[in-house]
């Protein structure tokens, strides 16, 4: 969850942890001082290693080796672990003996795929353990182009597809448009300009491994794999993205007729190489392989899920089907098609159909919600009831809202409306909704003024029915909030995007598409579903715990993504908050909710049981209705991080939480 925003307990526990790395850092060859009484050395760095001897308050050791955090002494006959924040540094007098010869034992070797490069400037280990070249090494040894705004003291580092800024002085970055922290900042030291390794060559398509005996950093550039095979592009201003999915950033645009190197594959996804240098990932859906005639609008895919090379047709077997513009369920509506309907499928992303709709255009189903002829039943990711057609609500959260002719922040006004006003949504386009007002007056209002409210249509004359009145709705007469986490808009204009896993996949994106599946499935088990944003938000975290006391509702799931310096960890884990003020009824129900949404998560997508916690976010501690806050998986997991980003994946994840909920209501 990467805590920008909700981190309590969690982020100052991890924040005081790097304090004390980054104040005093230790490196081999100098000398600490134990902190705590009988602090434990163990086998290797970390918890999990078995303890080989204890060491006293005050007794100094000299450091061998330091790793994560962690520091290995010389215990004379042996050695062993202590963790970093139980010792600290001293200044012993062969430290200082030794000042001049640290700067050499600083250096670091460079190997780009298996040549030592020179640098005009020697690259260096930085206080922060990170290592540190001139910005011109990456330009002539990468191949990058760079440059340098003196005034704002921005560098530019780019790659076709890449586009890299960083500061002097700060630990902020900056990668296609999304921000990332840095561990450390860029320095101009001996009149040239510093700038992390990692960061930067991983940014630029490369892997960086380092050899600690040997001092060492490894760059394996991989546009220099040769590619596979080839394939050709099929589709006008095919998008290339920074990753297997559509939740990935696009970074560039190829056209038809383009042939492009495949250097891999994940799920319905092509990694390429572009023809202006650098790679991506391409859509299997738009190129073709050689010998391979294109056979949909000239985009045959290369699917593995396709029987045949003949035209292919689906039957919608949901009520009322939305056709979207994209492969997923953040993209807008475009149509709706009625349970029965017969359509020709195209290309397939993501669990989503292309289809050619009746009227001749194209746009996009969820896979779930259709049976493809000539195919056995449907897959494993769950039971998916028929989507209801729901009445939606646009519930306002921001004080004063602007609503506007058309979907577009440059449209002229029409009117204002205020924080806790509800105003029916008669349709979407993008990130807009359009609003019915009364006295027959119509606008748009931007989807991050807004919560909305979904409630089945027969529920549409406003009249509530009671739980249980119908065994098909068991959820009726049921107001329940969806909080996906982050997407919360900050000063200057841009949005948390969570944690960020490793190829750039944004957990406030992730949760969304997870949230909106979660709120049909409930909305079709009869159930009122507020989400608490469907884009972006200007609400604040106590604000998101708010909704559901001013909505009435009986329950508040918050959806996230766990993220963790370590990208071992991985696993599903719920959490809840119920301190011992809190009523025994309360606690009660807070813990049940957690536990059987947790078990249907560990069925669902079988990954490691981080299990039932409890922790008091603020979005726990500040809802006054039974809360539970989900982790899905672990972003900064690159395995997990890949099933993150497939519709796949999202959708048995949404299932699962619904049924957790419906479980809860059930007993
Ligand atoms: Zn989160």
């Amino acid at each position: 969850m990467k805590s920008l925003l909700h981190g309590v307990s969690k982020g100052v526990l991890l924040t005081a942890l790097f304090f004390l790395l980054i104040v005093s850092p230790v490196n081999a060859g100098q000398q600490v001082s134990v902190d705590g009484n009988l602090v434990n050395v163990r086998s290797g760095p970390g918890l999990q290693y078995e303890r080989v001897a204890q060491v006293n308050q005050g007794d100094k050791y000299d450091v061998l080796e330091t790793r994560d955090g962690w520091v290995k002494i010389d215990l004379g006959t042996s050695s062993g672990w202590v963790a970093g924040w139980l010792v600290h540094t001293v200044q012993s007098s062969k430290a200082n003996s030794q000042q001049t010869s640290k700067a050499a034992a600083n250096a670091v070797r460079i190997y780009i795929d298996g040549e030592q490069a020179e640098a005009d400037v020697s690259p260096y280990i930085d206080s922060n353990n990170r290592t540190m070249v001139p910005l011109r090494f990456i330009a002539e040894k990468l191949g990058a182009y760079v440059s340098w705004d003196g005034s704002q003291g921005m560098i530019s580092v780019s790659q076709p597809g890449s586009s890299i800024q960083l500061w002097v002085g700060k630990k902020t970055a900056s990668y296609n448009g999304e921000e990332f922290d840095l561990d450390t900042s860029p320095v101009i030291k001996e009149e040239r300009t510093m700038v992390p390794l990692r960061f930067v060559s991983e940014r630029l398509g490369c892997e960086t491994a380092w050899n600690k005996d040997q001092r060492s950093v490894y760059i394996t550039r991989k546009v220099n794999v040769e590619p596979e095979f080839e394939v050709t592009v099929s589709s006008q201003k095919a998008n290339i993205r920074s990753g297997p999915g559509t939740n990935y950033t696009s970074v560039a645009q190829v056209d038809a007729g383009n042939v492009l190197g495949v250097l891999g594959d994940s799920g319905e996804w092509y990694e390429v190489l572009l023809p202006q240098g650098g790679k991506g990932w391409i859509s299997k859906g738009v190129v073709y392989s050689p010998g391979e005639e294109p056979d949909f609008n000239g985009e045959p895919g290369d699917d593995s899920s396709r029987g045949n090379t003949g035209d292919r047709y689906c039957i919608v077997t949901g009520s009322t089907v939305n056709v979207r513009s994209g492969p997923g369920l953040d993209y807008g509506v475009v149509d709706q098609v009625a349970r029965g309907t017969r359509l020709q499928i195209g290309e397939s992303n993501s669990g989503w159909y292309q289809i050619a709709l009746p009227s001749g255009k194209d746009g996009w189903i969820a896979g779930w919600l259709v049976s493809v002829e000539g195919e056995q039943g449907t897959d494993d990711y769950g039971d998916i009831p028929d989507p209801a057609v729901v009445t939606r609500t646009a519930i306002i959260v921001a004080d004063v809202a602007n609503v506007r002719q058309q979907a577009s922040e440059q449209a002229q006004l029409v009117t204002q409306v205020y924080r806790g006003q509800e105003v029916p949504v008669t349709d979407q386009q993008g990130q807009w909704y359009k609003l019915s007002l009364s006295g027959g007056v119509e606008g748009w209002i931007a989807n991050w003024l807004v919560a909305t409210k979904e409630q089945p249509a027969s529920q549409r004359d406003g009249k509530l029915p009671s739980r249980g009145e119908d065994p098909a709705k068991p959820l009726e007469g049921t107001i329940i909030v969806l909080d996906p986490g982050h997407g919360s808009m900050q000063p200057g204009d841009w949005s948390d995007p969570g944690a960020v896993g490793v190829s750039g996949l944004r957990e406030r994106d992730v949760v969304v598409n997870i949230g909106e599946t979660v709120g049909q499935i409930l909305t079709a088990k009869g159930a009122t579903v507020v989400h608490t944003r469907t884009g972006d938000t200007v609400m604040s975290l106590e604000e998101r715990a708010g909704i559901a006391s001013a909505t009435g509702a009986e329950i508040y799931v918050s959806i996230h993504c766990n993220s963790s310096l370590s990208s071992l960890l991985a696993g599903t884990s719920t959490y809840y908050y119920a301190p011992a003020n809190m009523s025994a009824s309360m606690r009660a129900s807070r813990e049940r909710l957690a536990a059987v949404i947790q078990e249907e998560l560990l069925r669902a997508l079988g990954r490691e049981n981080k299990g039932i916690r409890q922790e008091a976010f603020s979005v726990l501690r500040n809802t006054t209705v039974p809360s539970v806050l989900v982790e899905v998986a672990f972003l900064s997991n690159a395995e997990e991080e890949r099933l993150l980003s497939t519709g796949e994946f999202q959708t048995k994840a949404a299932s699962a939480i619904a049924n957790g909920i419906i479980r809860y209501f059930s007993s």
